[in-house]
């Protein structure tokens, strides 16, 4: 498995070289690899239908990587989305997903963010108590299609990541469980709602542990037990178990996996597993990132203070998360010459710049890579999911094009564009072009 995504990859970054895509006018491309994606919904997919018989939505979290072309093709997969946000919404209409496979959620939904959920029919899980109030009022007023379901915060602890731990025990995310009280009220709360019928839990994403993820579902597994026997039939009948599958940036190697997460809960929780439950999961990063990989060509190369230095294209605007958090969030850099051949040999210490004017602007400080050279194309895998597809605006940098690839019998590549890149004239109208005398009336 992982050979071969290296092997289509290198194939891959030749053939943009070959046909054009990448280029010294066009100097920054991004690349999805349609064969990988379909294997991790694959693999995805089978994980689940080894440990369980139940009916299992796998719902993509749309914010790992929104494109619409993406949504349609993990569709044809199989799969349906999870959005939160009336924008993610949007893309999952224009990617034709149904309501029956679509799932809202989001901490801050509006009135009429609900109310367009319930008349389309599509699931939604509430964020907290008041807006369950928000669906009463709802719910007495118009019949719907949706299914409805409350997220709850196990409050388990955080993963490595801060800013990417959902059940720590002030997560701004859902009822938080372990707080005095709030367990009855929740409980309460199903009692008095017949058509609360599901419970959803997202641990958190990048650095929680599997382990800390199962027992967060352990604990609303252990929830739902606890409401139906109170209510005396099985009310909740549906468990969302979120996504958070962590990713591997170090090598092509795809771990941990999607099977041994899936055996795991079932070693956790085997009742959540049994059939008495439908499930939901919301998986994002884990799905698109290993099949996402930018290319930069390098513009030019120095040395300073006596390291070298290769500026390229690709900085900040699409690895913020690695530009600002570069600990938390390394990537790996690969060389390839200016045909696309990757390079090998010895190698130098060298810092790898992006095209941003601040200081910060490094895709990679102090790598061991083959000594760049202007012309050259640096590859960044691992980026399928938040970081091209999530363009940052600094310096009124454009959005790069993004194509799909596959390959033909004979190793020949085929592109398909997923995005072409913003223009100069739509950077202009962004930027209030259209309204250049505003500040002058
Ligand atoms: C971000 C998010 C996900 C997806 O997380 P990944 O780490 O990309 O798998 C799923 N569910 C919710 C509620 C989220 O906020």
């Amino acid at each position: 498995m992982a050979p071969m995504a290296s092997y289509r990859r290198d194939l891959a970054v030749r053939a943009s070289v070959d046909q054009g895509l990448l280029s010294p006018t066009e100097p920054v491309v991004a690349l999805l690899d349609t064969t990988g994606i379909r294997a991790s919904a694959a693999a995805l997919t089978s994980a689940f239908a080894a440990v369980t018989d139940a009916t299992v939505l796998h719902a993509f979290a749309v914010k790992a990587a929104p494109l619409v072309p993406v949504l349609r093709l993990l569709h044809d997969a199989g799969l349906g989305v999870e959005v939160a946000s009336p924008g993610e919404l949007a893309l999952a209409r224009a990617a034709g997903i149904p309501p029956t496979h679509t799932v809202l959620d989001s901490p801050a939904k509006t009135p009429a963010d609900l109310r367009q959920a319930l008349a389309l029919g599509i699931a939604v899980n509430a964020d907290n108590l008041q807006e369950l109030g928000r669906l009463d009022a709802l719910m007495a007023s118009a019949p719907t299609a949706s299914r409805l379901g409350l997220r709850v915060n196990p409050q388990v602890g955080a993963g490595s990541i801060g800013a990417l731990s959902t059940a720590t025990a002030t997560s701004k995310f859902g009822v938080a469980l372990r707080d005095d009280g709030a367990r009855d009220t929740v409980v309460r709360a199903f009692l008095d709602r017949p058509w609360l019928t599901r419970l959803h839990t997202h641990t958190g994403s990048q650095g929680v542990p599997l382990a800390l993820m199962a027992e967060g579902v352990a604990e609303t597994y252990a929830l739902a037990e606890e409401i139906n026997r109170k209510a005396g039939r099985q009310q909740i009948d549906t468990i969302d178990i979120g996504g958070g599958l962590p990713v591997n940036f170090d090598s092509d190697e795809e771990t941990p996996t999607y099977a041994e997460y899936a055996r795991l809960l079932a070693d956790t929780a085997p009742g959540l597993l049994d059939g008495r439950y439908r499930l939901v999961t919301e998986f994002g990063r884990s799905l698109l990132a290993k099949h996402g990989t930018v290319l930069a060509r390098v513009e030019y190369t120095k040395t300073s203070g006596g390291r070298p230095i290769a500026v390229t294209h690709a900085g900040v605007q699409l690895a913020t998360r690695t530009v600002y958090a570069p600990d938390s969030w390394p990537l790996r850099i690969l060389a390839y010459d200016a045909e696309g051949r990757p390079r090998a040999g010895e190698t130098t210490v060298q810092d790898v710049a992006g095209p941003a004017c601040f200081a910060g602007d490094l895709l990679a400080t102090g790598r061991a890579l083959p000594l760049l050279r202007p012309g050259d194309v640096v590859a960044v895998p691992d980026t399928g999911a938040y970081y091209f597809a999530h363009h940052y605006a600094y310096n009124t940098l454009p959005r790069p094009a993004v194509h799909g690839f596959t390959l033909g019998e004979d190793g020949a590549v085929a592109f398909s564009t997923v995005r072409r890149a913003q223009t100069l004239d739509e950077l202009v109208q962004e930027a209030g072009g259209a309204e250049a005398d505003a500040l002058l009336r």
